[in-house]
């Protein structure tokens, strides 16, 4: 009967989205570095609707308290004004280390932080992890393959990555992160996990992300010429005259846009193809949400932004 008072409660008393009630042995203390950002955020919402307890570590960089701020007052829920780089003492049963700058510009402007946050970081949430007997799970990503010489990319390819180039400290900072990861493993004992993250869109996304696709919507929405970089350069110098598929399925601009040739940026992945097949068939993983369903998302969720920021503008 409380449980039922519990759901019927968050459901219509209270201002929090709705949260499951979780019994004492299965609910758990899940600390996300990096919670306050776009992936990050959007885990939080998972973790605290699933009925457990989470604590979310962010120094605002690139995160914001407007995507956590739902929460704030809740019982289940902690936020606190951290930098990863400081070490940490607090009591949880999983890591979810997410903090990171995650794009171009954002890990660009100021590398070696990227690197202190990626390297230092990483060491002081595996310490905790050994501390506290804690499993940590480190978000990597698809840029430790670099500039892949192989395609698709699976976890066996160990990658082609300029050490030196501009986004080294990011690259580097998150294959010494795996390297710390395993580390710990074999020597401490610490169970970890670590998810190598294609790029990925949707609400809470930076606008500013620099990537393509919210580079694509952002200027079609402000009217401004698409910039298509790669693809359409290499379109144009290949020697292939019938149709190719670029981008699938195709951006579909509302506003006639032209489009704009830019540079390539320095080291940026020429071609880049995941291969989903390890966590498929371990994990039973498969991207739901289609292509066309998340962009919609994602543009609907920008021009809320543009408008927020167009109304603010004046004030
Ligand atoms: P994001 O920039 O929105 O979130 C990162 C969060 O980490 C921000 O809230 C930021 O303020 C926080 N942060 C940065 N440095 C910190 C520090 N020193 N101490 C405490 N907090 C710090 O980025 P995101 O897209 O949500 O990415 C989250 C993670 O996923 C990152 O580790 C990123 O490398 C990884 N990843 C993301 C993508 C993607 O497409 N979004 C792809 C591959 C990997
Ligand atoms: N650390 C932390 N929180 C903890 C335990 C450790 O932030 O609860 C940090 C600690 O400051 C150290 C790092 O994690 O810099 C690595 O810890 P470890 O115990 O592996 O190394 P040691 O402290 O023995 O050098």
């Amino acid at each position: 009967i409380e449980e039922r008072i519990d759901e019927v409660s968050s459901l219509f008393f209270t201002k929090y989205p709705p949260v499951k009630f979780l019994s004492e042995k299965d609910r758990k203390r899940i600390l996300i570095t990096g919670g306050a950002g776009f992936v990050g955020s959007h885990l939080t919402d998972k973790l605290m609707m699933d009925g457990h307890e989470v604590t979310v570590v962010d120094n605002f960089f690139t995160g914001r308290k407007r995507n956590v701020e739902h929460w704030i007052g809740h019982e289940n829920f902690e936020l606190i004004n951290h930098d990863v780089v400081e070490p940490l003492y607090i009591e949880v049963d999983q890591i979810y280390h997410l903090a990171s700058p995650a794009s171009p510009p954002n890990y660009m402007y100021n590398p070696i932080k990227t690197l202190k946050t990626n390297t230092i970081g990483t060491l002081n949430m595996l310490g905790l992890a050994k501390r506290v007997g804690a499993r940590l799970l480190l978000a990597s990503t698809s840029e430790v393959y670099g500039d892949p010489e192989v395609h698709p990319q699976n976890e066996e390819y160990w990658g082609h990555v300029n050490p030196i180039g501009p986004r080294a400290c990011y690259d580097e900072g998150k294959r010494v992160a795996e390297t710390m990861c395993y580390a710990y493993m074999k020597q401490e004992g610490v169970e970890v996990r670590v998810a190598r993250i294609f790029n990925t869109f949707g609400s809470r996304m930076h606008m500013n992300d620099g990537r393509v696709v919210s580079n694509f919507i952002l200027q079609a929405l402000q009217g401004e010429p698409l910039t298509v970089l790669n693809g359409l350069v290499s379109l144009m110098n290949s020697n292939i005259s019938s149709p190719v598929n670029l981008v699938n399925p195709t951006y579909r601009s509302p506003l006639r846009s032209q489009i704009q040739f830019l540079p390539e940026a320095q080291d940026d992945p020429r071609r880049r193809r995941p291969d989903i097949r390890k966590a498929k068939m371990m994990l039973g993983w498969e991207p739901v949400v289609p292509l066309e369903e998340g962009l919609n998302k994602t543009i609907q969720y920008f021009s809320r932004e543009l408008e927020h920021q167009a109304n603010n503008q004046y004030i």
